[in-house]
């Protein structure tokens, strides 16, 4: 496989293919994310989160997540000349040496497992492979980070979430998670764990982002943090956010947590603004001629280009 894969942990473009205002095969000027824009920003592999809308929430998620991931699907099966759903690491290799965008399906929000962990192993036999526990608010997994100040941590439900994903093989996603159902996980999980579409607090003191001793947790722990391009969780302040912010992010958390640990999760489709000078999939590339700019070695790019997420979907997701 090629060292410079570059890999994108979160995108919300199921619900605009849902809609049917885009077509995954057409370059659009609608939302951020096509095949088209994905080409064109050097995309190899993209994750496609099915978001459940809150109308469908908590009773019909389940339902809702299925009909999201057959659209998804379906769309993708029309297109099998230049993009297929990765299920295996074996899969990404195969599919990125042909030229061809590799997808993998996740799911944002445990709702969607409707307090089962049959469903669980259901949505992993479908293909689903990385399932963000929490959206924003409660669930009966934890609490989302609309709960800053919550103690609730994991519920006995959320433990078995994490351990049953642990034994099956799919990536746990803190992004969107409460303070302490992150901690919970961190004490739980025996794999590593991802934030698939968060960025620093520090930098940014949203409650979104991730407090410095959680990014050092998640190197401790092997996982990765995808820095999002979310204007919001990028600046506090009240500007026009850049590139550069998310560059910015990049180096901070680099710098704490090492070079190993930090990749990328736009949240394309995602937000409605974007940062000026990465407006879509198409821009992506220029996050690793930045890198370059600031100096980072060709190594270093290819890692939080792709490497690291390659590293732990091969270490995470059973073969
Ligand atoms: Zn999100």
């Amino acid at each position: 496989m090629r060292n410079n894969i570059v890999c994108d942990a979160h995108c919300d473009t199921v619900l605009a293919l849902n809609r049917g205002d885009r077509k995954i095969e057409e370059l659009s000027s609608q939302g951020h994310l096509d095949i088209p824009r994905l080409k064109k920003g050097m995309v190899d592999v993209q994750v496609f989160a099915v978001y459940i809308e809150q109308q469908y929430k908590p009773k019909r998620s389940l339902h809702r997540a299925l009909q999201l991931i057959d659209c998804l699907l379906t769309e993708l099966e029309k297109n099998y000349d230049s993009i297929e759903p990765a299920y295996v690491f074996g899969d990404i290799e195969r599919i990125t040496s042909q030229n061809k965008i590799a997808v993998i399906l996740a799911i944002e929000g445990g709702e969607a497992i409707e307090g089962k962990l049959y469903n669980l192993r259901i949505f992993h036999r479908l293909g689903v492979r990385l399932i963000t526990l929490t959206w924003n608010q409660r669930n009966d997994i934890a609490d989302g980070s609309s709960h800053p100040n919550s103690k609730r941590g994991l519920t006995t439900f959320g433990r078995k979430v994490v351990k049953e994903m642990n034994r099956l093989g799919m990536l746990i996603d803190v992004s969107h998670l409460s303070e302490s159902g992150f901690w919970d996980v961190i004490k739980t999980t025996s794999q590593p764990i991802i934030a698939s579409h968060s960025n620093s607090y520090t930098l940014c003191p949203h409650r979104r982002n991730l407090k410095d001793e959680q990014v050092k947790a998640i190197a401790e722990n092997g996982g990765m943090i995808g820095v999002t391009y979310v204007p919001d969780f990028l600046t506090a302040e009240k500007r026009k956010a850049a590139i550069d912010d998310v560059i910015n992010h990049i180096d901070y958390l680099v710098k704490l947590a090492g070079i190993d640990f930090v990749g990328l999760g736009s949240d394309f489709d995602g937000c409605e603004e974007l940062p000026v000078g990465l407006e879509g999939a198409d821009k992506v590339y220029k996050i690793g001629e930045k890198l370059a700019q600031k100096g980072y070695t060709e190594s270093d790019i290819d890692k939080i280009m792709g490497k690291n997420f390659l590293r732990l979907f091969q270490q995470v997701i059973n073969p």
